[in-house]
């Protein structure tokens, strides 16, 4: 047995849910008034103050749900397509598909992972009614390049910002781009409601539009005005969500922090994230390259990584969407070589605000050991 077995693992993750999390869910339940409520009008108000600039936030049940409810408020249905990167978690596209829209993916860029200006122009098509751009690991997409795209053909812009809160692109969070933005509150996103979604709105139309159709379609009881779904935020989670935020500013100072650390520590060995000028990068994720490995090439260094060095790490996405059983109908004609290269090549290490010093250490000393190694 070799000494390093006998470590504990690192996470690649760890929600960070404290006391007064817990004590802010018991006042809910003693209040006996757990759905929808107060808690979460406040928790919208907060979340709109401290995220996106006082913009008309609206709290839903999961991320998924704040993409799908946006989307059906912007009017988006079938025979529109909505462009999307390939490279991304489900959701997206799922939420575009379930509209009865379809998702037409298009190539990433190399540095960033995000969606490319060029490639989403190459897949505009008459029917083309919006471009969904993905801040891929905390990393604003290209807002200026994309918004050129949009403006150009006549579309509307959404933002999923699942994995972005309080990252910024030019001086402006994300979030604040688009027609809606939408934020995951899952527990590993950078803040939780335990599940949840919030969905930053462009103006009151889309707003009032979310806000119907998590209802039932209903702002007055029993006077459904279209129709609509359950997808309602309880009080017991906006009352999570409240506290999260009041700490996410400072989890994120210490993401960055771990970053930059790890940025020097790897630098020549692995290709570590760059962030581009005018970006600020919230490292949900801290992915690196193992250049021109091979999908196995590179599962047998994730696996070195777990097994032997008792470091948990991830791999964001292997599979691209369009190859997915549940997406592949909507599989593009061309190619998307940067996205096929991406998910052969990436590691996501841990970068969460709970590493000690000593965690980075052995971050850094197993990739050495296993990359540097020759993989
Ligand atoms: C997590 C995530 C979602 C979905 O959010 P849920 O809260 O899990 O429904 C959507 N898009 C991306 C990019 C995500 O990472």
């Amino acid at each position: 047995m070799t000494e390093t077995s006998e470590l504990p693992m690192i996470p690649a993750a760890r929600p960070v849910i404290g006391v007064e999390e817990r004590a802010a869910v018991d006042r809910v339940l003693a209040s006996g008034m757990v759905a929808q409520g107060p808690e979460v009008a406040a928790f919208e108000e907060e979340f709109a103050a401290v995220l996106v600039g006082g913009r008309t936030c609206v709290a839903v049940n999961s991320g998924t749900s704040g993409l799908h409810l946006g989307l059906l408020a912007a009017g988006i249905g079938a025979g529109d397509e909505v462009i999307v990167p390939s490279f991304t978690f489900a959701a997206t596209a799922n939420a575009v598909a379930l509209t009865g829209a379809t998702p037409v993916f298009a190539d990433i860029s190399a540095d960033t992972f995000n969606l490319d200006p060029a490639s989403v122009e190459a897949a505009v098509s008459e029917a083309t009614a919006a471009v969904m751009p993905v801040h891929l690991y905390g990393h604003p997409a290209d807002m200026d390049g994309l918004g050129a795209v949009a403006a150009e053909h006549g579309l509307q812009l959404f933002e999923d910002a699942a994995q972005a809160h309080g990252a910024t692109y030019q001086g402006a969070p994300v979030g604040s781009f688009g027609v809606f933005g939408m934020f995951s509150l899952y527990p590993t996103k950078n803040m939780t409601s335990g599940e949840g979604g919030m969905v930053s709105c462009a103006d009151e139309d889309i707003a009032r539009g979310v806000r119907l159709l998590r209802n039932q379609g209903m702002e007055r009881q029993y006077a459904n005005e279209v129709v609509g779904l359950n997808n309602r935020m309880t009080d017991i989670h906006a009352a999570i969500g409240r506290v999260q935020l009041g700490k996410v500013w400072g989890w994120t100072q210490q993401r960055r922090a771990n970053a930059a650390w790890l940025d020097e520590a790897l630098a020549g060995v692995v290709v570590t994230p760059p962030v581009r000028e005018g970006c600020t990068h919230v490292y949900h994720q801290y992915t690196v390259r193992v250049e021109g490995a091979s999908a196995a090439e590179r599962d047998r260094v994730v696996q070195a990584l777990r097994e032997e060095h008792r470091v948990g790490c991830g791999v964001y996405y292997p599979t691209p969407n369009h190859q997915l059983v549940s997406l592949a109908r909507f599989a593009p004609a061309r190619e998307l070589p940067v996205t096929a290269r991406a998910a052969a090549e990436v590691i996501s290490l841990p970068v969460h605000p709970s590493l000690s010093e000593g965690d980075l250490e052995r971050v850094a000393a197993a990739v050495h050991a296993v990359v540097g190694a020759g993989g």
